[in-house]
């Protein structure tokens, strides 16, 4: 062994591995229609709706911190996200299984009280529970979720359909997950060094929920029917903004241009943002993640059935590859997009 060689993940990086793992996965059905690369696989039944498929998992330490993390909203959020990519394709979720590592530092109680969340998250989104998992872990608490939906195949959405001149569309706000998670971390650390002291979180209950009790917009995916409306490509925004823009554009083959006075910012993310982390509010948005908002794109001719939406922004466009994927800054800059891919490893 002492010789071989050896590549660090993160000298690949997220696209690298997940291009590698593609590669190597051979597909022999004819019934799978869409494998590694979106937010869910797509499986014709041979009825008019196909099947999708997707998984996510949360690790302690990584995903999650128990410290502050209620285990009923851990356990709501963990079906959220995984109800998210199926939202992510615009199709309705409609079954989970659920796969637990355990140590036995957790109780029934425990278990209960994760189950409470999960639960609750399946009425929410109106779907079953039908199976898993459950393992001992030395390693923390370790939750892998799949979720099943249904789409008819002329309404799904991939990354990969974005047209040049497509108007760039998100919904809800952007930023308040990640302000939610560092006032957490603060309040931590300092408790940490004074255990006296009163957590310092009233009035922040907004970006405090944003964080540990996310919702996935199967709403939104309601109303695009309603209207009417199929995006020509969509993806959730669970690693920040600027990485999922890249997403659509490399799988779709094209840049973008976003405008920084368009990206829709709470006003208590703002706030607290400068004031109490003197961060900028457009990194927030951009690379902050799990807002577990949906990024869409529309060809102009669908402009009208969603302008008026309460809650659709209009944040820019698609354009051609050779013209990056880029922000239009206030100040009249243009900056280039950067992901923040794998910050885990
Ligand atoms: P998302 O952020 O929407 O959950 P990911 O970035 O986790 O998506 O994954 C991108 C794509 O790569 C998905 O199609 C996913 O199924 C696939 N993928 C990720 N990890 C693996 C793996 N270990 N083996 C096979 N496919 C994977
Ligand atoms: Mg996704």
């Amino acid at each position: 062994m002492a010789d071989e060689k050896r590549t660090e993940l993160a000298q690949l990086g997220e696209f690298g591995l997940i291009d590698r793992l593609k590669a190597g996965a051979t597909l022999r059905q004819a019934s799978t229609q869409h494998g590694i690369g979106d937010d869910a696989a797509v499986i014709a039944t041979g009825g008019p709706e196909c099947l999708l498929v997707s998984t996510d998992m949360l690790c302690e330490h990584i995903h999650f911190d128990l410290s502050f993390h209620p285990l009923p909203h851990l356990g709501y959020k963990a079906v959220a996200v995984n109800v998210s990519d199926i939202a992510a394709m615009n199709a309705t979720p409609t079954q989970l299984t659920v796969s637990l590592g355990l140590s036995n530092r957790f109780s029934v109680e425990a278990v209960d009280a994760l189950y409470q969340g999960i639960h609750a998250a399946c009425e929410a989104y109106n779907v079953d529970l039908v199976g898993g998992d459950t393992v001992s872990s030395r390693a923390g608490l370790v939750l892998s979720i799949t979720a099943l939906g249904r789409a008819t195949p002329n309404r799904i959405a991939y990354r990969s359909g974005a047209k040049k001149g497509d108007i760039l569309c998100v919904t809800g706000d952007l930023g308040a997950a990640y302000l939610g998670l560092q006032l957490l971390l603060r309040e931590k650390a300092e408790f940490g060094a004074n255990p006296q002291m009163q957590p310092q979180l009233e009035g922040h209950e907004y970006l405090l929920r944003r964080q540990l009790r996310p919702e996935a917009r199967t709403d939104f995916v309601h109303e695009l029917a309603e209207l009417g409306v199929v995006p020509t490509a969509m993806i959730d925004i669970s690693d920040g903004l600027a990485s999922e823009v890249l997403h659509l554009c490399r799988q779709s083959g094209l840049g973008a241009a976003l405008y920084e006075d368009k990206l829709p910012i709470d006003r208590l993310s703002y706030d607290v943002a400068i004031s109490e982390f003197k961060l900028s509010p457009t990194t927030c948005a951009l690379n902050g993640g799990e807002d577990y908002e949906l990024l869409f794109t529309i060809g102009q001719t669908d402009y009208d059935k969603l302008k008026n939406h309460p809650d659709v922004s209009f944040i820019g466009f698609m354009q051609g590859a050779n013209e990056g994927a880029v922000l239009l800054t206030t100040a009249g800059q243009k900056v280039p997009l950067q992901a923040q891919g794998w910050a885990h490893f």
